[in-house]
This record gives C-alpha cells, structure tokens and sequence, in this order.
C-alpha cells in the first residue's frame, strides 16, 4: 500500500517545528527515524495532514555526560547509542540492550526519542527507561516540562505527550558503583520487537537487595514494574528461595496480554524464567 496523501515540511529549527505543532497539533505527526512512522503511513495506520521532518535539527542530537546523568538527544540514532562509549561507560544496562534493538539498517536510521515517543509495548529503551529512572523533556510553544520515565507510558503507543510538544532529550541517572543490572528477553529471531523482556537493576548492600527495579516489556500494554516481586526480594535474605517467592509474586505483579507472538500463559512462563535468570546473575548466593 501507499500512504495517503500529507503535507510534508522540514523544520528549519526547534521553534519552527513547536510552532507548526501548536498549529496542527492532531493533525501532525513528527517524522524522526521514519521506522515506525513511515510503514504505519503506508499500512494506513496513520493519517496525519502534515508530516514535520525534525532531521534537521541538531539541537536534538548527541550524547554527553550531564552531570549525574546522561543527555540522550531525542534524534539520537539507534546505531550511535549502541556505540556511545558514554552509554557503555554510564548506562551498561543500555549498553546490553541496544544490540537487541531491531537490526542494523533499522538502527542506522531509529531514534531514542522515536522509540520513547511511539512507545510500543513490546520495545527495549522504555523498559530500560523505566528501570534507570530517565527524565523526558517535552517541549511546546506554551513551556518546557520535565517528565518521569514512570508517568510517561500511559498504554497502547499512548503517553504523556500533548500532540503540541516535541521530545527534546532524556536524561538518564549514570549508573552508580555497587549497583548490578541484568537485561534479557525472548525473541523468535534476533533483533524482532521481545515476545516478553526483562530490564533489571539493583544493588546488594552486604546484607540485603535494595533498589531493586525489575521491569517488563512485551508483556502489558506499557512496561511494567513488578512491584511485588521487588518488595518479596528486599525483604529476605537473598537466596534460592528468595528467588521463588519473588518469581511467584509476578502471578500477582504481571497480567500479561495474548498476542500473536505468545499467549498470555506462554508470556507469564517466559517471564518468570527470566526472571529466575536475571537475579541468579546481579545477585549469586
Ligand atoms: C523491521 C523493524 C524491526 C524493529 N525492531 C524493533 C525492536 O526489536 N525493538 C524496538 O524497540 N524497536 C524496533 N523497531 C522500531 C525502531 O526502533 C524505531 O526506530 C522506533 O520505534 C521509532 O523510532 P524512529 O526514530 O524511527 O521514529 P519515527 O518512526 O520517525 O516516529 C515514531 C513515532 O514517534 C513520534 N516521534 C518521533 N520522534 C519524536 C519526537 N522527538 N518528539 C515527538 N514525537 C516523536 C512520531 O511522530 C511517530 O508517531 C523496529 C522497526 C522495524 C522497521
């Protein structure tokens, strides 16, 4: 198929781009890697009026060390932070993650910011979003906002953007010593969205977890923070046993949605294994 006709403009700064977007809003939509945006166009999944080219804009990219944090610029390709030695020196759990991001000529063109912003349920960078406690900044005519990972997936490729705000950056907490990750997924083949994924993060402090995030992708409508399975960890000591309780804790944390990729029974079993994995490996006893 083709996609319906739309106008198409190349913003010639961030201002251009908020002030086509506070004029269209709806009817807009933000062309970044074009990996989702353009097959949705052509399946006539999307119809937006006016398509908004942001490649332009070098104020969306690049990625540095801020302070505590990283700066992840929303235009940010797949490829580049797949090989950011600042991801791979402060945000390891990315670092592993990336390689699981699609394919190589996907990644050449994708974005950070265009997979935060679409948001599908099953995608790597929320999940490890999520679990690290990145900030999103949005920005629009009517001011700038700061907005946690954790408030940000609202559901099914929904969030907390308006349709007038631009996704400028993230800022992503650098990973501090003592704490340990684990990232692991289910594919059928290598670099397709996760039939179920877990990104994982926590620190052993001598005697107990503490700061345990244990996310899930692919498994909900938005990534999902197993919050009983995290308290049944930090309250024991840790070991084998420790780790059934928190695996069993998920039949309560996770309702994982069927799909075409895993029934939900197959997505609970997987993540439960996972799971299993992912501790065994941050935390040995
Ligand atoms: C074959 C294939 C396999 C893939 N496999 C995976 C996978 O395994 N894991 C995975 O996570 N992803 C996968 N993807 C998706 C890929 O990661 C996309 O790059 C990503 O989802 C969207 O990024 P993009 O830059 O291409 O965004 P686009 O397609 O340009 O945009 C996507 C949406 O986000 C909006 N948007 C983009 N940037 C901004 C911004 N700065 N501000 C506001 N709105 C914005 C757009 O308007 C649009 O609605 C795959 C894609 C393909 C084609």
């Amino acid at each position: 198929m083709k996609a319906p006709p739309f106008r198409y403009v190349r913003a010639e700064s961030v201002d251009h781009a908020l002030d086509l977007l506070a004029e269209h809003g709806d009817d807009a939509q933000v062309l970044a890697g074009g990996q989702s945006l353009v097959p949705a166009l052509n399946l006539r999944l999307a119809a937006p009026k006016l398509v908004i080219d942001i490649n332009g804009l070098s104020a969306l990219g690049g990625i540095v060390i801020a302070g505590d944090s990283v700066r992840i610029g929303a235009l940010a390709r797949h490829a580049e932070v797949l090989t950011s030695e600042a991801i791979q020196g402060q945000l390891p759990l990315i670092a592993k993650a990336m390689p699981h991001v699609a394919h190589v000529a996907v990644r050449n063109r994708g974005t950070f910011g265009g997979s935060i912003a679409y948001a599908d349920p099953a995608a790597e960078l929320p999940a490890c979003a999520v679990a690290l406690d990145a900030r999103f900044v949005l920005q629009s005519k009517r001011g700038r906002r700061e907005v946690a990972a954790a408030d940000f997936f609202k559901g099914l490729y929904q969030t907390e953007r308006a349709p007038d705000e631009l996704l400028i950056e993230a800022f992503i907490p650098r990973q501090r010593l003592g704490f340990a990750f684990a990232f692991g997924e289910v594919v059928r083949r290598h670099g397709d969205f996760a039939i179920v994924g877990l990104a994982a993060i926590g620190r052993w402090d001598g005697a107990r977890v503490q700061d345990l995030k244990l996310v899930y992708f692919g498994c909900e409508d938005r990534p999902k923070l197993a919050t009983g399975a995290i308290k049944v960890v930090r309250e024991r000591k840790f070991d084998a046993v420790a780790v059934e309780a928190a695996v069993a804790a998920l039949d309560r944390d996770l309702d994982p949605v069927g799909n075409l990729l895993g029934s939900a029974a197959a997505k609970r079993h997987i993540a439960k294994t996972i799971t299993r994995r992912a501790l065994g490996s941050m935390f040995r006893n």
